[in-house]
């Protein structure tokens, strides 16, 4: 999410109660067999759930934890096809606008601000590797948050999810989750302290005469499950609300987000999709 920082940062623990102090933002917990989870009824119904659930409802099903295979060759050892870009390969961050992130034994950590790529893309693969920090944030609204932001608007979500803390954010607010939106098919969360990989094949929305004629959409794998199969994004991030497409550029930056959250990333790579 974009700007959520400020939202997020009002969420006070109040014994097992959350309250939080955004206007009529009213955070809930749904109780599960094995903890709770967080999120909101107060916010529009998402269309594509046929009216069913809010944006962000803690009712929606938690997608089933999955145990993901061993990591493979690539992730090992950041082997990239021949034809990719390498966006950081473990030394610098010289394809980056300058930032706040820090590089230190071939990762980079998120730092306060986001990521930008110089160069725009549009229709595009994409890999990466992430890991949320070992030992998990108090708050556990912002536990190893961040995010793959195509375009700087269309979100995929980064956060600590593993089925075994006992508080869960909002299924469309999971880790792979298409954020605000889309929980992911299943959770292929690895617990935080470990890497794991997302592998994105995104295609850009297409406009034409200030109309939008083709939605983004998203093919992905974390940890090489896949979470979205030819899944459409229903339009700008957004948190509590519902966002509306807007004419843009065909190509624009890739964003990592910075919320605050250590997270560390290695191996990005990124493959132009000319179709
Ligand atoms: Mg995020």
């Amino acid at each position: 999410m974009n700007k959520p920082t400020s939202c997020l940062a009002v969420v006070v623990l109040l014994g097992s109660v959350f309250s939080v102090t955004a206007a009529n933002a009213e955070l809930l917990t749904r109780k599960t067999e094995s903890g709770t989870v967080v999120g909101y009824k107060d916010t529009p119904l998402l269309p594509s759930t046929g009216g069913k659930y809010h944006v962000h409802d803690p009712d929606r099903p938690l997608p089933k934890q999955v145990t993901p295979p061993k990591a493979n060759a690539a992730d090992e050892d950041g082997t990239a096809p021949s034809d990719a870009i390498v966006l950081f390969g473990g030394n610098d961050l010289s394809k980056w606008k300058p930032s706040s992130w820090k590089v230190a034994d071939g990762t980079v950590t998120a730092g306060h601000g986001s990521l930008v790529t110089k160069d725009p893309l549009g229709d595009c693969q994409l890999h990466l590797e992430w890991m949320a920090p070992a030992t998990p944030s108090n708050n556990m609204m912002n536990r190893g948050n961040s995010g793959v932001i195509f375009m700087g608007l269309y979100e995929i979500q980064i956060f600590d999810s593993h089925a075994s803390h006992e508080k869960q954010i909002y299924p469309d607010g999971q880790a792979a989750s298409i954020y605000g939106q889309t929980p992911p098919l299943v959770n292929a969360c690895r617990r935080p302290g470990e890497w794991q990989s997302y592998d994105i094949a995104f295609t850009a929305p297409v406009f034409e005469a200030g109309k939008l004629v083709r939605r983004a959409k998203v093919t992905m794998s974390h940890n090489g499950v896949p979470v979205h199969v030819d899944q459409e994004i229903m339009g700008p991030m957004a948190h509590r609300r519902i966002a509306a497409y807007e004419p843009h550029a065909p190509k624009l930056p890739l964003v990592l987000q910075g919320h605050g959250s250590p997270v560390r990333f290695r191996n990005i790579w990124v493959r132009p999709l000319n179709r």
